[in-house]
């Protein structure tokens, strides 16, 4: 059997002597490149320059140094006839182990002000070649990329052969430890080379001031599906923005109307479509002033996005899935918030967003036929997680399935809201229940653990939407100058049940009004709620218990859509029946996290 040889040219030289005594015992050739080679030597190891089969000198200050046919010819070849041929003309001896680690990129960039010309001369060339081409020819030639695999190479070599199972285990970590090489040299030059806000958008921080350096970007040089046309979009900006977007783009497609979603900390506080508003919804949601609102479909889905729990929509981001016109400007110029994603702007509306927060308003644009990739990938604490997208479609066809009364068929309404809901529902932390009515969120609890948890809040949110229809409310005289988020704060505070009977927050309640309006009695509180009538619910995985159905009842349910599976589903449909509500068992479960 001729000589076996092995290549030898790490940048990390740890482990190296011992490895080089390990393959001198066994009578391996070792040929090295120019600091690998001098180390061993200086050790007292026999071992060859690649130059002895190249014939040719490391050129160019170390950037050519194993790159030539003799080596990676004698690395790739297999065990053909055609191949040996070849070999043989050449008078090229086959490689067995090439042991090989890169140049230091990574840790090169981490340095403070690191130069390009810096990180340039630290791309590894012939490494990488090296890597490669044995991780290729796996099948024969054992590639060491990792000094850790060093000791158990030696032992599987004493004991005669590298085993497949052990070339194919290094010839993956070899492709990994490429794969990763390249990465971290594209990241160095996308931040450099990319043109700011198209393929990479650098960002002032991450989720927290103190989370730097942050950045948004596409791969491939593929370009970002946004472009700001004002503004400049932060971290959890484009998390509500990038999650709003598909919400609205989703409802659009399913019911045939403009929709609208405000979103903030990754969950809708609202989600409609444009359903007409009548003059208590115009007043109850703020734009009885605002121009043009009957004839914009737009306009009337933001409204009642907005308009379902103003408090949570302070200062938040709106996704809407049409052109956006004057009269849904208008409305937002009026409101506290972050910024807009849309297809496209009216050049009028656009002239009204750009005058926001002192000129600063973040306005996207969104490419609408953008499809993402199938799958995605994030990473959790250094650990990548990866899943195919949520892309599974919810249309009122979603809700054919009535499990008690059984096969009853929804009203147009019951399934249209139900379809809101239930969109809204896959793009809210879970665990999440939605309730909806007249084409639009009225209730949502987002991110709690316990589903009855998430019941009860969205319950407590559309009670409190619905107070703010009673008379007592719509009648409300407003000192003047009262600002928005002040008047939606004392609203709150009294359909809430939270207002203090006394002392400086009821002091501070009354300083609003004109007229100091009463706080609700029990028996009124019982009165107007039993008044809230055809509410549908949405949760995005079972009911474990009936309380859900119990206390979804109290806020004027009629329907409820959720996924089975629960030990207790027959108790649940049971409790349903007795109430009188409609239940469909909706078969699909939809966590978002
Ligand atoms: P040495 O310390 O032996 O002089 O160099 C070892 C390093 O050189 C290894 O990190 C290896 O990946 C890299 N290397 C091997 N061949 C070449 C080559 O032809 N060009 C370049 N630029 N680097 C090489």
């Amino acid at each position: 059997m001729a000589q076996r040889i092995a290549i030898v040219s790490v940048f990390d030289k740890t482990g190296l002597l011992d490895l080089a005594k390990g393959l001198v015992q066994q009578n391996v050739r070792i040929l090295a490149s120019g600091g690998t080679a001098k180390m061993i030597r200086e050790s007292g190891f026999p071992v060859e320059d690649i130059s002895a089969i190249t014939k040719a000198p490391e050129m160019l200050a170390g950037r050519v140094k194993t790159l030539h046919p003799a080596v990676h010819a004698g690395i790739l070849a297999r065990n053909l006839a055609s191949d040996e041929k070849d070999l043989a003309e050449q008078h090229i001896d086959k490689v067995d182990y090439v042991v090989c680690n890169l140049y230091p990129f990574k840790e090169t960039i981490a340095k403070p002000n690191v130069t390009v010309p810096e990180a340039v001369e630290e791309i590894d060339i012939g490494g990488v070649t090296l890597i490669r081409a044995a991780a290729k020819n796996h099948s024969r030639v054992t590639i060491l990329s990792d000094p850790n695999d060093y000791a158990e190479f030696l032992k599987e070599l004493e004991a005669g052969e590298i085993k497949e199972a052990s070339r194919n285990r290094y010839a993956l970590k070899a492709f990994e430890h490429t794969a990763d090489y390249d990465d971290n040299i594209s990241a160095f030059f996308r931040a450099r080379y990319a043109a700011d806000g198209q393929q990479y958008a650098t960002l002032r921080y991450g989720a927290n001031p103190h989370q730097k350096p942050a950045a948004a970007f596409m791969k491939s040089s593929t370009k970002l599906p946004f472009k700001a046309l004002n503004g400049s979009p932060g971290y959890i900006n484009l998390l509500d923005a990038l999650n709003s977007w598909p919400l609205v783009k989703e409802l659009k497609a399913a019911l045939g109307k403009p929709a609208a979603a405000s979103f903030k900390h990754v969950s809708p506080a609202g989600a409609a479509i444009g359903v007409p508003l009548s003059p208590e919804e115009r007043k109850v949601y703020f734009v009885d002033d605002i121009q043009g609102i009957e004839t914009s479909g737009l306009a009337q889905a933001y409204a009642r996005a907005r308009g379902a729990d103003r408090m949570s929509s302070f200062g938040d981001i709106i996704a809407l899935s049409d052109v956006v016109d004057v009269p849904t400007a208008s409305i937002i110029s009026k409101e506290v918030s972050d910024g807009v994603i849309a297809p496209g702007y009216e050049d009028a509306a656009l002239e009204i967003l750009k005058k926001k927060k002192g000129g600063k308003y973040l306005v996207l644009q969104i490419d609408p036929e953008y499809t993402p990739e199938p799958t995605e990938t994030r990473t959790v604490y250094g650990v990548t997680l990866q899943q195919h997208r949520n892309d599974v479609e919810i249309s009122p066809r979603s809700f054919s399935r009535t499990v008690t009364p059984k096969d009853f068929t929804l009203p147009e309404g019951a399934a249209r809201d139900l379809t809101v809901a239930t969109i809204a529902l896959k793009y809210t932390q879970s665990n999440s229940v939605c309730y909806a009515k007249d084409g639009q969120v009225i209730g949502l609890g987002a991110g709690q653990q316990s589903r009855i948890h998430c019941t009860r809040l969205a319950g407590d949110k559309a009670d409190n939407w619905w107070f703010r229809f009673h008379p007592r409310v719509l009648g409300i005289k407003w000192k003047k100058g009262t600002k928005r988020p002040d008047k939606s704060n004392a609203i709150d505070l009294l359909v809430s049940g939270e207002l203090p009977k006394s002392g400086p927050e009821r002091e501070q309640f009354e300083a609003v009004f004109e007229e100091v309006p009463a706080a609700f009695t029990e028996a009124e509180r019982e009165d107007w709620s039993s008044k809230l009538g055809d509410v549908a619910v949405s949760s995005d995985a079972f009911f474990p218990f009936i309380d859900n159905v119990y206390r979804a009842h109290r806020s004027g349910v009629k329907y409820i859509a959720a996924p089975g599976g629960s030990q207790n589903d027959t108790a649940v449909y049971e409790t349903a029946e007795k109430l009188g509500i409609v239940f469909v068992e909706q078969n699909v479960r939809l966590f978002h996290h």
